[in-house]
């Protein structure tokens, strides 16, 4: 063996015990040591989007609310699912909108990413909204539960109770002109009835300074795609109440 082998398999010996302070600028020719694999951070907010789901909550005092909202309840363990939960789903899109909509709970997508509607259904209502003219990042969207019932059971009565007081302080600071509950559990929920949605909607029912609309949830669609004509129809109304707001 050359002394140059020796030298190598020494410092090779060195290295793989961990030791790392010959490896460093004053030693030219060593590759720094491979970091060992951390576990997966939570999936990161789409660009300009506050880690809490808020858009650019900072430019504005409603803004600045919501965060300080966000700050306050996001390590929230008052029910069950608190434990059982990836990541809290705060609400997400523009602290200022006019139209505010409200879903039922976080689904499997949701509970990874952090941010609600972003699976099947929440794919659909993107495309739906298009369709009407509404962007995402003008409204805000936010469901009754902030947290993921397991297996997407539907939310138990003491989750609700727990969890509207963060949803009704949501609308408070948001302050909308317009709010869309979609599907029986936000319809119920705000309108504290306990009719189907096929009976709550179709009128408009005043809330917190706004009015509010109750129409189907569109998983109601992506289990029947007959339903798709309610809710487009609904969607119209929305559209036209916020034009004649504006007129
Ligand atoms: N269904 C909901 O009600 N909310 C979501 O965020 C996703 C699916």
């Amino acid at each position: 063996m050359t002394p140059k082998d020796a030298l190598r398999r020494h410092l090779k010996a060195r290295w793989e015990a961990g030791e790392t302070t010959l490896f460093t600028a004053r030693d030219p020719g060593a590759r720094p040591r491979p970091k060992p694999a951390a576990p997966p951070p939570p999936a990161a907010a789409p660009a300009g989007l506050h880690p809490s789901g808020l858009l650019d909550p900072g430019a504005s005092e409603r803004g600045r609310g919501l965060l300080a909202q966000y700050d306050a309840i996001k390590d929230c363990v008052k029910c069950p699912l608190g434990a059982t939960r990836t990541r809290f789903v705060f609400g997400t899109g523009n602290p200022q909108a006019e139209l505010l909509f409200v879903g039922e709970a976080p689904g499997e997508q949701e509970d990874r990413q952090g941010l609600p509607f972003v699976g099947p259904a929440g794919q659909l209502l993107t495309r739906m909204l298009g369709e009407h003219g509404i962007r995402r990042e003008d409204v805000f969207i936010c469901n009754v539960l902030k947290c993921r019932p397991p297996n997407n059971r539907p939310p138990a009565e003491e989750e609700i109770a727990q969890c509207s007081p963060y949803l009704e302080e949501q609308i408070k600071r948001v302050g909308p002109k317009l709010i869309v509950a979609l599907g029986r559990f936000a319809a119920q929920t705000l309108l504290r009835s306990d009719k189907p949605v096929g009976q709550l909607r179709g009128r408009w029912y005043p809330l917190h300074g706004a009015e509010l609309r109750a129409t189907y949830h569109p998983s109601a669609i992506l289990r029947n795609p007959n339903n798709r004509a309610i809710l487009d129809e609904d969607l119209k109304i929305v559209k036209e109440q916020l034009a004649r707001l504006h007129a």
